[in-house]
């Protein structure tokens, strides 16, 4: 890992984002406001556990005081949260200190608790099937929204988060700087303490972001959504293909996995007739074991049936399609998983609660939940 100084965080209403400040950087605001530094080893702690200024009952009465008037509060607050009868995975929609609102989902696993996060309002990759960019890009969020999400949820469920996707509505790498804040703030040994790998963060392919995550050397897992075997096939669901068409992606995830050394998983949403036969199992083969060949690199493509969104056209496939594009794919030599569905009865995949949310509040009726 390289040692870096990171861009400041953004302001927030013309205040101090002190959830988006690191140990260093909270101990500076202290000592500008008079402080020993000292203090910024007591408050980091108690912000990573969700804790307001107020209630820092080790701190003096007026540097509270202080801190509540000039830092900006932007831990994201429950509006609804949906428990799945099936599985127990949670779907929180979270409100923001702007009354923006975000989905996070919690996955219960035998190997401990995983938080899929948001990294923006909305998303403006434009993905044909996806319902988070419908609406397009509200706005980036903050480094202390992206944590919150994690604190927020810890100290709703009760329990220790160990796992970080960040697969929730918008595109991280769009969000760059705010996101790599996050990655060190939550990996930080005094705060949330998440390790780098336990954390995977997905892409459409940003081509020049990937090689900028691979230049931090930060030892996270990088989830493509790749979709189709052919810029053909993906640039007609992908408008981003368009820009970085299949080459230029494989060839990030080469450097990628040079510079890192960690494995790579492809995402691949069966869409059925678009991309899910056999012939295009057989070409997804092909192209990974052609882009990838003499690398060492492993691959791993994890399948999911298209969660159909209203309006996009485009619907899912029986179990039997996936089962088989998952053995054409083992019979080339490529591993596959097929994603468990989990949260079906809580509208879990990305985007939907928010958008059937929003359309309550405008008083449209939408026929979602078929995530
Ligand atoms: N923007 C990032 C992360 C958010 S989307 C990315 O593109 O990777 C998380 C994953 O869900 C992506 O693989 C995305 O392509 C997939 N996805 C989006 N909408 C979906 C849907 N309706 N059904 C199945 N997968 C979907």
């Amino acid at each position: 890992m390289k040692e870096m100084t990171l861009p400041p965080p953004p302001r927030v209403d013309g205040k101090t984002d002190a959830l988006s400040l690191l140990p260093e950087e909270l101990a500076e605001l202290l000592m500008s406001l008079g402080q020993p530094k000292y203090r910024a080893k007591q408050i980091f702690p108690l912000l990573s556990r969700g804790l307001p200024f107020s209630e820092m009952s080790n701190l003096p009465k007026d540097l509270r005081r202080t801190l509540e008037k000039s830092c900006a509060d932007t831990l994201p607050r429950v509006e609804k949260k949906l428990v799945s009868a099936i599985d127990g995975t949670v779907k929180y929609l979270f409100r923001l200190h702007d009354g923006a609102c975000i989905e996070s989902v919690l996955m219960r696993y035998e190997h401990g608790n995983s938080l899929c996060i948001s990294s923006q309002v909305g998303c403006r990759m434009g993905c044909r099937f996806c319902a988070s960019t419908i609406g397009g890009k509200v706005r980036d969020l903050y480094p202390s929204e992206l944590l919150g999400q994690v604190i927020a949820a810890r100290l709703d469920c009760g329990e220790r988060v160990s796992n970080i996707v960040m697969m929730g509505i918008g595109e991280p790498l769009d969000n760059f700087d705010n996101v790599v804040r996050f990655l060190h703030l939550v990996n930080h040994e005094d705060g949330v303490c998440i390790g780098y790998r336990h954390i995977s963060l997905s892409t459409c392919g940003l081509v020049p972001r990937i090689y900028d995550l691979a230049g931090l050397d930060l030892p996270i897992t990088l989830s493509i959504s790749l979709h189709a075997p052919t810029d053909e096939q993906r640039s007609s669901i992908m408008p981003i293909n368009r820009r970085y068409p299949l080459a230029e992606l494989f060839a990030a995830c080469r450097d990628y996995y040079a510079t890192t050394g960690r494995r790579i998983s492809f995402e691949y949403t069966l869409i059925s007739g678009k991309n899910d036969s056999v012939s295009d199992a057989a070409a997804l083969a092909d192209c990974l074991t052609r882009a990838f060949r003499g690398t060492g690199a492993p691959l791993h493509v994890n399948l999911i049936r298209v969660n159909e969104v209203d309006g996009s056209g485009f619907s899912r496939g029986d179990r039997e399609s996936v089962n088989a594009f998952a053995e054409a794919l083992g019979k080339r030599g490529i591993v596959a998983t097929v994603r468990r569905r989990l949260g079906a009865d809580v509208n879990a995949a990305c985007g939907q609660l928010r958008r059937a949310t929003a359309a309550e509040q405008t008083g449209k009726t939408e026929s979602e939940g078929k995530a």
